[in-house]
């Protein structure tokens, strides 16, 4: 069996991240995971804070903590997939979009401008997968079920309430596909969730695949 983490952030790209990508990496090698999708945070005051910077040099930016997560996987031999934790205008939820790359970054670069809704309708097209990541976080969050292709219903961060079995409800009434993810920040954070699965996940698609099945294994680690 194979263990993956679906959301994780990096302290290069996300400043809520505390860990660097390296000592990240090291850390899910050491408790067995296969594979990584490294999701920050593609949120506005990141991209404000880069000022004069063109897109194209914004994205490079962005992909810094996944660039460095890469290389300390593949000396590892883990795979490390490319993703982001999207947040939109005027809206307090966030967003997993698997299946991403420069490409795609660099097709939208007034995306925080968007509405979870203008995101969903204009990227039909490409071949990504979008998770809502803890809809029911704190009740602060809430659930936009008809802009998502599934929902993350297991969010193990220590700091927030998950409401984990509304979270499920929404998936269920809504035919949506569930997931879970360790949202790893900091130390304490990191292994507390993986999906488990019988083959190797080493793509998005992989990943994308198994998840419209809704046939994951979501292993929660009670520390
Ligand atoms: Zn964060
Ligand atoms: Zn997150």
């Amino acid at each position: 069996m194979y263990k993956t983490e679906t959301h994780l952030h990096t302290a290069e790209t996300s400043d809520c991240g505390h860990i660097k990508a390296k000592d990240m990496v090291e850390l899910y090698h050491e408790a067995g995971y296969k594979t990584l999708f490294i999701t920050d945070h593609l949120i506005s005051w990141f991209f404000d804070g880069l000022k004069n910077m063109s897109w194209e040099e914004k994205v490079e930016r962005f992909m810094s903590g996944y660039t460095e997560a890469k290389k300390a996987g593949d000396s590892l031999g883990m795979n490390v997939i490319l993703s982001a934790e999207y947040r939109f205008k005027d809206c307090p939820n966030d967003y997993l979009v698997y299946g991403i790359d420069r490409d795609f970054l660099l097709k939208f670069p007034d995306v925080t401008n968007m509405t979870p809704g203008e995101f969903y309708n204009a990227t039909r097209d490409d071949n990504i997968f979008i998770v809502q990541a803890h809809p029911c976080r704190d009740h602060v969050c809430y659930p936009t079920p008809e802009f998502v292709d599934a929902i993350e219903a297991v969010n193990t961060n220590p700091r927030h309430d998950n409401f984990t079995d509304e979270s499920y409800e929404i998936a269920q009434k809504h035919n949506l596909p569930v997931t879970g993810g360790s949202d790893s920040h900091v130390f304490d954070d990191v292994a507390l969730c993986a999906v488990v699965t019988e083959h190797e996940i080493k793509t998005a698609s992989d990943y994308i695949e198994l998840l419209k099945e809704n046939k994951l294994t979501i292993f929660e680690n009670k520390k």
